[in-house]
């Protein structure tokens, strides 16, 4: 039986240390609030991972395997710890030392190898992105595994195709999604939105009143789906920090950042990616920009990951796409007049813990009505490949979230959320729910803005 070592560089499971198994991370965790099982919340994995560390259970014992691979990871127990538990380490250390005793499951090997070589991905969402623009996707979205499958596809489209389609197939209902795509424009004062049932005040200094001299540089991060399937968001992002004072470059070289494979345990093959990319990014710009939350979260960890200064380096000058343009003010645009809720990505709230920055970037949307709705703060159950290694409980994770949509009055016309997997998750719930809703990336809503403003002409 393998057993953990730390002084042998073996797995580290000391963040789990400050434990006292009070249980107050118990009512946020997803998975324990679907099943009710002690094994399923943080705590019961806690006393598993303890377990496997000290050898007194196998890395192949079916129970532990069926809790701890049941985990979503999305790290929603750590901020209601009160004894400040580093869970998502203890659970990066076991995933680890179960990958080193018996490897991968066979579909998670298939889907993590798809990640791990270019020449195979990039023709699959190539593929991918052909089926997407026949339409198909969209019509055959649904319930079921394929069409809960067709319904991500569809929703990794960009917003304004997404709702000119649902406006030509006659599922609009009534949605002022139809009017967007001409830049519907709001009447109402501008500068005010609505924010979890209460106004917010919103700053009008012009930003670009504190640019230096020199505008920063900024080198963006293409990752894998993100690059595949939702290059618009890229371009979006370009064009609104270019706005913003941002000068931005490209850079060549760049492969998956590897957090799938990290979650996974195979740590090896995300330090091989890893590499890759502080090749590539480093001593590029003065920050890198990162607009898919996953990525982002570990890209900021690569030198704790690697443990070089190189890898350190380049994760400090790691930011989110909202953090900058925050940094900003951002800069206002046109006013945009749409119902907005925001929904916070696991690896920006938690991981990262970047909370006010998207909303800061939402507020230089005049005439947006933005509310977060209840649980919008939990896991939507994509985390990462979850949703393909365990589809049940992730539908059932994501079945809570689309409820507080579906009971919010008004109904939200957008839901917007900053990362390519609760993108594809949420909205191919919302399709299944047949919720005439569309979800987009809030940088997308910030370029709708500036482009109904003028700023690109
Ligand atoms: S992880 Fe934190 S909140 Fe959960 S049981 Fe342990 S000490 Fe309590
Ligand atoms: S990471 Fe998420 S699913 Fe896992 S124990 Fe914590 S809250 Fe529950």
């Amino acid at each position: 039986m393998l057993r953990a070592d730390r002084r042998n560089g073996g797995p580290d499971y000391s963040a789990l240390d400050p434990c006292v198994h009070c249980g107050f991370c118990l009512p946020a965790c997803p998975t324990y609030l679907v099943t009710g099982d002690e094994g399923d919340s943080p705590r019961g994995r806690i006393v598993l991972m303890r377990s496997l560390e000290r050898g007194e259970m196998s890395p192949n014992d079916p129970g532990l395997l069926e809790h701890l691979e049941g985990c979503l990871g999305c790290r929603g127990c750590e901020p209601a710890c009160p004894s400040g538990v580093g869970y998502g380490r203890g659970l990066e250390a076991a995933r680890e030392q179960i990958f080193h005793a018996r490897g991968l499951s066979p579909l998670a090997r298939l889907v993590l190898g798809v990640f791990r070589y270019g020449k195979i991905w990039r023709p699959l969402f190539a593929m991918a992105r052909a089926l997407r623009a026949t339409g198909l996707p969209r019509l055959l979205s649904g319930r079921g595994r394929l069409g809960f499958g067709m319904g991500m596809l569809a929703s990794s489209a960009e917003m304004t195709e997404q709702a000119e389609k649902r406006k030509a197939v006659g599922q609009q209902g009534g949605s002022p999604l139809g009017g967007w795509t001409g830049g519907q424009r709001d009447s109402g004062p501008a500068g005010q939105q609505q924010h979890a049932g209460e106004v917010r005040s919103v700053s009008h200094t012009d930003p670009l009143s504190r640019r230096p001299a020199d505008p920063p540089t900024v080198v963006l991060f293409r990752g894998c789906v993100m690059n595949a399937l939702f290059s618009h968001v890229h371009e979006a992002t370009k064009r609104t920090l270019r706005v913003n004072g941002y000068r931005v470059i490209e850079a060549g070289g760049q492969v998956c950042c590897g957090a799938l494979h990290e979650h996974a345990g195979d740590v090896g093959s995300a330090r091989s990616l890893a590499a890759v990319n502080v090749a590539a990014l480093e001593d590029r710009a003065d920050f890198i920009v990162v607009n898919s939350a996953g990525c982002g979260a570990l890209l900021k960890d690569y030198g704790r990951l690697l443990g070089s200064d190189a890898a350190a380096k380049l994760g400090a000058r790691v930011r989110d796409v909202s953090e900058l343009l925050a940094e900003r003010g951002p800069r206002r645009g046109a006013a945009v007049g749409l119902d907005v809720a925001y929904d916070a990505p696991c690896h920006l709230q938690h991981a990262q813990r970047v909370h006010e920055a998207p909303l800061a970037m939402l507020e230089a949307v005049p005439g947006l009505r933005l509310r977060i709705l209840p649980g919008s703060d939990r896991c939507c159950g994509s985390a990462g490949i979850y949703s393909v290694l365990r589809p049940a409980m992730a539908r059932a994770v994501l079945d809570s979230k689309i409820a507080s949509v579906a009971e919010a009055r008004p109904r939200p016309d957008l839901i917007v959320t900053g990362n390519p997997g609760c993108l594809m998750q949420i909205g191919a719930g919302l399709r299944a729910a047949r919720l005439p809703i569309g979800v987009a990336h809030p940088v997308e809503l910030l370029d709708l803005s500036y482009d109904e403003a003028g700023f690109y002409e």
